[in-house]
């Protein structure tokens, strides 16, 4: 029960992990515990059953931009692993993956259980050893039998001189952790969907525009993030049965996770509906459109590319009626016509699951990491890796590429190491 190398997590990180370090180092003895009977359950289940494996945006500055948490440190890291690298890991393997028009990476088959084969027989082909049914109880430091770390489970103590945890967001190993002296972010829910009773969008569901929100609090002061930049986020917007979700709000409630719990979901969301025009030219179309149109029915015409239902709500917001023609709309209602436009308040009560996709923002501190290594500061020949770390990102891939950059720099830091 002696390993060079011990991976816990049978995850994305775990299997990634071992499969590079059994890659670059053959001769060592690695092995896998997953407390599980089955390994990969959430690649299994992610991107509903078919893996959105990675993303299209191939720049290490710009594929950070996507981490809420975790934006700095993994710079370094994707320039030595980024999707690009992913994919050719894939490809070299016959597992050829295809884009999506919104930069989303699939396996061409358009099933998870492509990535899941293509894992297994790559463990099974380098030898590394799983053990399933293991839940890892303790962890201890050690000088018996020549290792430096002693994991107790439910099958035997099991040894190693290098320890990898790859255990996802799992309160458990976060508390091991804490015995060990890391410090642990505490946990709280990302990636939701805004709950809003509003009769600007109510029976709108279904409707899609291109927007830029914020957030601000019930005071209607705007919400500052934990890096001091202001929580706004653009991208489509989809009003739905509940509320409002979409990439734009998803991208929001990700950055915005921390302070959203502290306001126990309790906020306001200010959308812009034309995010590619300033004031001055929205003030510009609707004079335009006064002069050209003025024995128009304003409800007949649509001078701005927005949906027929979301431009009708906007104009009854702004106490333009219905047979009102364009002549006839005075100076204040252009005004709030404007304000509806570009800066409408929505009040947020509450969140819900995006399609049971979600992700926990906290974990390991990631000032406790040497991020050229993984290796923890606070013991050495203890690495960590994927969501086990105070990483989290927007949906589209990016998450399961945290957990591949962090289990190839794992192996990397590993397998470098001369004292094996
Ligand atoms: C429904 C859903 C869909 C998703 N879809 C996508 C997607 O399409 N694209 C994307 O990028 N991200 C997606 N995500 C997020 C992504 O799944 C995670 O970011 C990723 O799985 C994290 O990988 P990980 O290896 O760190 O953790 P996990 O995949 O959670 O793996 C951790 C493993 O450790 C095991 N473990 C925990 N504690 C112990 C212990 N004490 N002893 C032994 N084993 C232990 C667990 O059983 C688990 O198997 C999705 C998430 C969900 C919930």
């Amino acid at each position: 029960m002696v390993f060079d190398a011990i991976i816990v997590g049978g995850g994305a990180a775990g299997f990634f992990t071992a499969i590079q370090i059994a890659t670059l180092r053959p001769e060592l003895k690695v092995l896998i515990l997953e407390r599980g009977k089955e390994v990969l359950t959430k690649v299994k289940i992610s991107g509903g059953g078919r893996c959105n494996v990675t993303h299209a945006e191939f720049v290490p500055n710009e594929l950070v931009k996507a981490y809420p948490r975790g934006e700095k440190e993994l710079k370094g890291p994707f320039h030595a692993f980024c999707s690009g690298d992913m994919v050719a890991f894939f490809e070299e393997r016959g597992v050829p993956l295809k884009i999506e028009e919104d930069g989303r990476m699939f396996p061409e088959s358009d099933s998870s259980q492509s990535i899941i084969d293509c894992f297994l027989n790559e463990t099974e082909h380098l030898g590394v050893k799983i053990n399933t049914n293991c839940s890892v109880k303790s962890i201890t430091k050690t000088e018996q039998k020549g290792a430096s770390w002693q994991l107790e489970t439910q099958q035997g103590d099991f040894y190693c001189n290098y320890l990898a945890i790859a255990t996802g967001s799992n309160p458990k190993m976060w508390n091991q952790l804490k015995m060990l002296g890391h410090t642990i972010v505490s946990p709280v829910p990302s990636l939701f969907t805004f709950n809003i009773k509003d009769k600007r969008i109510n029976g709108l569901m279904g409707v899609a525009s291109h927007a830029e929100v914020k957030l601000f609090d019930k005071n209607h002061t705007s919400i500052k993030l934990e890096d001091g930049k202001k929580a706004m986020a653009s991208g489509p917007l989809l009003i739905t049965h509940w509320g409002m979700s979409g990439p734009a709000i998803l991208k929001l409630s990700a950055w915005g996770a921390r302070e959203l719990h502290q306001l126990n979901y309790q906020f306001v969301v200010q959308v812009n509906w034309l995010p590619q025009y300033d004031e001055e030219e929205i003030l510009l179309v609707i004079e335009q459109a006064k002069t050209s149109e003025a024995k128009k029915i304003v409800f007949n015409t649509r001078p701005f590319d927005l949906p027929k239902r979301l431009w009708f709500r906007l104009l009854e917001a702004s106490g333009i009626h219905q047979q009102q023609k364009w002549a006839e709309v005075g100076k204040q209602a252009i005004r709030k016509l404007i304000q509806e436009l570009t800066a409408a308040k929505f009040l947020v009560n509450g969140k819900s699951t995006f399609k049971e996709e979600f992700v926990t923002a906290g974990g390991v501190d990631l000032k406790e990491i040497n991020f050229r290594t993984y290796e923890s500061k606070v013991y050495k020949n203890l690495f960590l890796a994927g969501e086990v770390l105070n990483i989290d990102a927007v949906t589209g891939g990016y998450n399961f590429q945290n957990a591949w950059t962090g289990g190839y720099m794992v192996a990397q830091a590993i397998a470098e190491n001369t004292s094996i």
